[in-house]
């Protein structure tokens, strides 16, 4: 694709490059692949040594997808699906990152990537429709287009607990996991946070610990994940099949590549309600949310009913009628209103000896000692490696981490001090001839389905914009303002709405003074897709176009 030719009327800074994409996890591979298909010249600044994102930083013990493998990868190249064959349903941390080192050495991406670099400010010069984009490496890059695939659950919450820094033994954060394990051999070690990255991790640090203690603040609904091994004659099935798994994907609500159930729960008997609740347990994953009813985080009774069903299970798995009511969550807690995570012998795991569960809920972690930490009513817990999994600032964070600035100097973290705006998650008025990929808003559902729909989308409006000769494109403020209405109106069509009480970080209620809003769209991938191909077909009726007084030429 080439721009015509323009005769510039004053002299214009060269760009670097078309597009500048800030990392390299799976959103910016996409990109790149996407951005390159289209004749634009891309680079990527990644500021880890290596591909991979959060794939390459969370490598704790037991870190996993939570995705079916085979749904959980690229679809963009038939001869990448065939030859890639997967080991496990869900695959470890070490398999998803082989995968995207694969990806980028297989479509020679690395010679386009800037590893150790990070993006520390890029600013909009609104009269040569450039973006100028600082790195900590000293170098500004000029490009035409910025997009930030910084990452969706990248930005750490830190631990500040009092006393941090007088601690003795080791101190490792999930998502910053060093390469080398802290040695966790007969140790006595605390876990505090039991969200997904907890609740994978726990199981598999108790084999290792003298003592695990797991400091409990909120309950989570854990559905078994049974994982298994691939064999080969399941991964030639699912080559056989991925067209129409993929099909299925963009056209089903979660993007996973498995028909949703239209049952509702009044349509049976409770008889009936709990044999396919027990058949979706034993099946594992998500089946809990894909195959049994499809209003589990619509109707109440139906959320009820499967909580129930689950208290159930918790009771007659952990043996300690004590540890099991803790690890009940609390009537309130519905059901689906925060991220499910997936275990893998996670209930199992507190019937070992060597297990303890503290419910800091109403008794919180008030410091940390040389020794341990300690709670508010004084009684002190001794470990020698306490591991942090207090999850993310999550959508916004890695993006407004930057100092980008927009037309009249706005910062992102400005625009969203209200909560997030955008336009499917992919632009923000006030930003032009700038996209995210992994933005807030992206669907609820398969992130792989977001993630290549997303970047096409977005390669096709920047084709789509120097096809027309324009040098700056923007989402208008009245296209955001209905998108956040629409964001709204699907999150309250679910209980999810519940979620902000519940600390959701679906809502940004997990980060004290952050907005609470919709993060996601609720409405999942067929609302998130519907929306963006009318754009498309529609010729782009929510977005500006312009020309710059001293436009530069563009495109390979
Ligand atoms: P999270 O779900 O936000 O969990 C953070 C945990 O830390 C919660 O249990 C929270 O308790 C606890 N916590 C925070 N501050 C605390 C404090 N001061 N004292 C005690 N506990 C405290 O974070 P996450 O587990 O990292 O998961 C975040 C998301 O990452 C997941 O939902 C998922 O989307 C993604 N993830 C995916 C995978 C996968 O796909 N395999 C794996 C891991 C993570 P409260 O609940 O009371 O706030």
């Amino acid at each position: 694709m080439s721009a015509p030719n323009t005769q510039p009327s004053a002299p214009a800074p060269a760009p670097d490059v078309d597009v500048l994409i800030v990392g390299a996890g799976l959103n910016g591979l996409a990109m790149l692949h996407e951005a390159r298909t289209h004749g634009l010249r891309v680079r990527i600044v990644e500021a880890a040594p290596e591909v991979g994102g959060t794939w390459y930083f969370n490598r704790y013990p037991g870190a996993r997808t939570d995705s079916e493998s085979w749904m959980y990868s690229y679809s963009f190249d038939r001869d990448l699906q065939q030859e890639w064959d997967w080991p496990e349903r869900y695959p470890a941390q070490a398999d998803m990152l082989r995968y995207l080192q694969h990806v980028a050495d297989r479509f020679d991406m690395r010679r386009d990537i800037s590893f150790n670099t990070q993006v520390e400010a890029a600013w909009f010069d609104e009269n040569v429709h450039l973006w100028f984009v600082r790195t900590d490496q000293g170098e500004t890059i000029c490009c035409r287009f910025l997009v930030s695939a910084a990452g969706q659950l990248a930005k750490v919450v830190e631990p500040d607990f009092p006393g941090l820094e007088s601690f003795r033994g080791d101190i490792v954060v999930t998502a910053r996991w060093p390469e080398h394990d802290p040695d966790m051999w007969e140790k006595r070690v605390a876990v505090i946070g039991t969200g997904a990255t907890g609740v994978q991790l726990i199981p598999v640090v108790a084999e290792m610990a003298s003592k695990l203690t797991v400091f409990q603040r909120t309950a989570n609904w854990v559905l078994p994940a049974r994982n298994y091994t691939v064999s080969p004659a399941k991964m030639r099935r699912l080559k056989a099949t991925y067209d129409e798994l993929w099909r299925l994907a963009r056209s089903t609500p979660s993007g996973m590549g498995v028909r949703r159930t239209e049952r509702r729960y009044s349509d049976v008997t409770p008889e009936e309600a709990e044999r396919i609740f027990e058949g979706a347990w034993e099946q594992g994953g998500l089946s809990m949310q894909l195959t049994t009813f499809a209003d589990l985080v619509v109707d109440e009774k139906a959320n009820e009913a499967v909580g129930s069903f689950i208290r159930r299970k918790i009771r007659a798995i952990v043996r300690d009628p004590r540890s099991a009511e803790l690890l009940c969550p609390a009537p309130e807690n519905l059901y689906g209103a925060r991220r499910i995570p997936l275990g893998h012998h996670y209930y199992e795991t507190f019937n070992r000896d060597n297990v303890e569960l503290v419910d800091v809920s109403d008794n919180p972690i008030t410091e940390m000692t040389p020794t341990g930490l300690r709670l508010a009513d004084g009684s002190e817990h001794e470990v020698d490696v306490v591991i942090f999994a207090l999850g993310f600032d999550a959508y916004t964070g890695a993006h407004s981490a930057m100092d980008i600035r927009g037309t009249d100097g706005q910062t992102l973290a400005q625009r969203w001090s209200q909560g997030a705006a955008t336009f499917f998650s992919m632009a923000v008025d006030g930003f032009p001839n700038f996209f995210l990929l992994g933005g807030p808003h992206v669907p609820l559902g398969n992130a792989l389905v977001a993630v290549e729909a997303g970047g096409r989308w977005v390669a096709d409006l920047i084709e789509h914009t120097c096809r027309a000769g324009m040098t700056r494109v923007e989402v208008t403020s009245d296209a955001v303002a209905l998108h956040g209405d629409r964001m709204d109106r699907n999150l309250q069509a679910t209980l999810l709405r519940h979620g902000g009480k519940l600390g959701a970080w679906f809502l940004g209620a997990n980060i004290p003074g952050k907005p609470v809003a919709p993060l996601l769209n609720y409405g999942g991938i067929l609302d998130f897709k519907s929306g963006i191909d009318t754009e498309q077909e529609d010729g782009y009726p929510s977005f500006t176009f312009g020309r710059a007084a001293s436009p530069v030429d563009v495109g390979a």
